[in-house]
């Protein structure tokens, strides 16, 4: 992934790359997944998430919730599944 992106909300160039813990609740489960890649704007505090990151967000909870009985489901966005995955192999660069 590229170190900076541009803000979606104010157009600035150099928001940068940032790991942030993803958690939320879904059918009576906690989910966190670690190191969730996002870019924060320094300039007016907005994170951008890129689609491909935001739908392997999804992904992931899909996978939670069909998992087991466990309450709690912690992941870490790139410690894959053995699916051929997509971000693993072409995200960062
Ligand atoms: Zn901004």
């Amino acid at each position: 992934m590229e170190r900076y992106f541009e803000c979606v909300e104010c157009g600035y160039e150099k928001a940068e790359l940032n790991l942030k813990e993803h958690c939320e609740q879904k059918e009576g489960k906690q989910i966190c997944i670690t190191g969730v890649p996002r870019y924060l704007c320094p300039r007016c505090g907005e994170a951008t998430y890129l689609l491909k990151v935001e739908l392997e967000v999804e992904r992931i909870i899909d996978r939670c919730l069909k998992n087991g009985s466990d309450t709690v489901c912690t992941v870490g966005f790139m410690e894959k599944n053995s699916d051929s995955g997509s971000l693993n192999n072409n995200a960062i660069v």
